[in-house]
C-alpha cells in the first residue's frame, strides 16, 4: 500500500504531546500556587460556552491547547500537597500515566476477549487489593467508578443473597411482592448509601437507622438487638471512615450479632478507612471486619490512582456474579480459569481501570501503601496537636485517621462559633495557602481537613496549621472590635 502514515503519526504524536506538556506545567506549578481555583463556576460557564461548533477542528494541537487554557482558571489544586477538602486522593503520577495509556489503548474492558490485557490486568490487581486490604483471597472485585457504585453492586449482590435464603429469586422476580428485607444503617453513613439503597428499591427513609456515639459509630448492641427481634431477611450497612471523624463501626460486635442471624448480610462502606488493613499499625481499628460479607472502597482516594476507580468486594462470588450478570446475556461464558471483568459490575463497555490500578499498586508496592497511610495518619495528628494549642480553636474528633474537625469560638454561643467558623473557612479559601472546607457535625459548623493526599509532607502541615491559626485570630480580632447587638442572654 502506498498510502504513508506519516502525517498522520505526525499529528498524532503533536496532540499527545501538547496534552502531556500542558499536564505537567500545570502539576508543577502547584506547591507554589493559590491552593484553589482563581475562576468560579460561573466564569467557567462563560470560558466553555460557545456555539456548536458546525465543521471538524484543522488545527487539533491548537485545539487541546485552547482547552488547557480555558480549563486552567476553573482546577482545583486537588493534586498538590496542601489540599485537605472532602476526601480526595492525588491522581499520582503513575496512576496518570498508566490511565492516559488506558485511553490511548481505547480497550473495551468489558470480557477476556475483546481486552485480554485490560481482563488480565484486573484479574491481577483484584488478587492484590485482596492481599493488600487482608481480605479472603476467594472474594471477588468488581472495579468501578467509585465507592457510591461499589456499595451500589455490594448491596445488590446483599438483596440478591437474602431474598435467595428466604426463596424468592430477585433478579428473576424483582422486588414486588418479594419478602421484605430490612436494612439497618448507621445514623452517621455516607449520603451516597442512601443513595444506592434508594436506587435499590429499598428507599432511604423505609431504612432502620441505628443510634450512634459521639464519633459516629454504630453502636452494635442496638444492631444486635434489631437482629435478634426478627429473623426475615436483614441487611446491616456499616462504615470503616466516617466521612467526619474517620471513625470505625465495631466491626467485631457486629459480625458477631450478624453472624447470629440465619438471613443476615454484613456490609460495609470503607471508601477511605479499609485502607487502615494495609498497615499493621492501623489495621486494629478495622478488627473483625475480614467477617463481613461484602466491601465497598475507593482506589481514588487512598490508593491515590486518577478519577474514577473504586472496588466492588464480595466474598460470595456466584451472588456477587448472580447480581451482575445480565441473564440473556449473548457474550460467551467464560472458561475455567478466565475472568470477564463485566460480569462484576452493571456496565458492559467501560475503561479498563484495572491498569491504573495494578500501576499504582506496583509503583507503591506494599511496602509503600502502609507507610503511606501511617504517614497520613501521623500527619493528622500533628496538624491536631498544633491547631489545639490555639486559644479558641478545638479539635471535636479523636484523631484516630487522617480526618480532623476542627471548631472556632465558644461553644456557649452556638451561632457565634458557627459565624465565627464559617468566616474562618471563606478567608482560608480565599488566601489559597491550603484547601479545606466546612462541614456541619452534631449540630455545629467545623472545618474538615482530610490528610489523604502523597505528596503532602510536614512543612505542608506546619504551614496550613500556621495559616489557619493567623487566620482565626484576624477572624477573632474582628469580632472582637465589632460592637455586641445581639446579646443572647
Ligand atoms: C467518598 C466516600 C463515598 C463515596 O465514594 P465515591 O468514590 O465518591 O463514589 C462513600 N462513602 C464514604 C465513607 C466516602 O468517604
Amino acid at each position: 500500500m502506498a498510502i504513508s502514515p506519516k502525517p498522520e503519526t505526525d499529528e498524532l504524536a503533536r496532540v499527545l504531546r501538547t496534552a502531556t506538556h500542558a499536564a505537567i506545567s500545570f502539576r508543577q506549578a502547584l506547591p507554589e500556587g493559590a491552593q484553589r481555583p482563581e475562576a468560579n463556576y460561573a466564569a467557567m460557564r462563560r470560558a466553555f460556552d460557545r456555539p456548536l461548533p458546525e465543521v471538524s477542528a484543522t488545527d487539533h494541537q491548537a485545539l487541546i491547547e485552547d482547552l488547557a487554557a480555558r480549563a486552567a482558571p476553573g482546577l482545583h489544586a486537588t493534586t498538590g500537597p496542601r489540599f485537605f477538602g472532602w476526601v480526595i486522593g492525588a491522581s499520582h503520577p503513575v496512576g496518570v500515566a498508566a490511565d492516559w495509556l488506558t485511553s490511548a489503548w481505547g480497550q473495551n474492558a468489558g470480557n477476556h476477549e475483546a481486552a485480554p490485557a485490560a481482563a488480565a490486568a484486573e484479574t491481577t490487581a483484584a488478587r492484590w487489593l485482596l492481599e493488600l486490604l487482608d481480605l479472603p483471597s476467594t472474594c471477588s472485585v468488581g472495579f468501578v467508578t467509585g465507592a457510591t457504585v461499589a456499595n451500589l453492586v455490594c448491596l445488590a449482590a446483599a438483596r440478591s443473597a437474602v431474598l435467595r435464603a428466604a426463596g424468592w429469586d430477585v433478579e428473576a422476580d424483582g422486588l414486588e411482592g418479594a419478602p421484605s428485607v430490612r436494612v439497618l444503617i448507621g445514623d452517621d453513613a455516607h449520603t451516597t448509601v442512601f443513595l444506592a439503597l434508594q436506587v435499590l428499591g429499598f428507599g432511604h427513609r423505609r431504612v432502620t437507622r441505628i443510634a450512634t456515639d459521639a464519633a459516629g459509630r454504630m453502636q452494635a448492641d442496638l444492631v444486635a438487638a434489631a437482629l435478634a427481634k426478627d429473623s426475615g431477611p436483614s441487611i446491616v450497612v456499616a462504615q470503616a471512615g466516617q466521612i467526619n471523624t474517620g471513625a470505625f463501626d465495631p466491626f467485631a460486635s457486629l459480625s458477631a450479632a450478624v453472624a447470629c442471624h440465619p438471613r443476615a448480610w454484613l456490609h460495609v462502606d470503607g471508601a477511605f478507612g479499609l485502607w487502615a488493613r494495609a498497615s499493621h499499625e492501623k489495621a486494629h481499628l478495622a478488627q473483625g471486619i475480614d467477617l463481613a460479607d461484602s466491601w465497598a472502597t475507593d482506589g481514588h482516594k487512598w490508593l491515590q490512582t486518577p478519577y474514577d476507580s473504586g472496588y466492588a468486594i464480595v466474598r460470595d462470588t456466584e451472588v456477587h456474579r448472580r447480581a451482575m450478570t445480565a441473564a440473556a446475556s449473548y457474550l460467551p461464558a467464560e472458561a475455567e480459569g478466565e475472568r470477564d471483568p463485566s460480569r462484576y459490575v452493571p456496565e458492559l463497555s467501560r475503561r479498563a481501570r484495572g491498569f491504573a490500578t495494578w500501576a499504582m499498586i506496583r509503583a507503591l508496592g506494599r511496602q509503600g501503601i502502609a507507610e503511606m497511610v501511617e504517614r497520613h495518619c501521623a500527619l493528622a495528628q500533628r496538624f491536631a496537636a498544633a491547631l489545639a494549642t490555639e486559644p479558641g480553636i478545638r479539635i471535636l474528633n479523636e484523631v484516630e485517621l487522617n480526618q480532623i474537625i476542627v471548631r472556632f469560638g465558644t461553644d456557649e454561643e452556638l451561632e457565634q462559633g458557627d459565624t465565627m467558623t464559617k468566616e474562618v473557612v471563606a478567608r482560608l479559601q480565599q488566601e489559597g495557602v491550603l484547601f479545606a472546607g466546612g462541614a456541619q457535625w452534631r449540630g455545629r459548623t467545623v472545618l474538615r481537613l482530610s490528610v489523604i493526599s502523597w505528596p503532602t509532607t510536614e512543612k505542608d502541615v506546619d504551614l496550613s496549621a500556621q495559616s489557619i491559626i493567623e487566620v482565626w485570630r484576624e477572624v477573632k480580632r474582628r469580632d472582637d472590635k465589632q460592637p455586641r447587638t445581639d446579646s443572647p442572654k
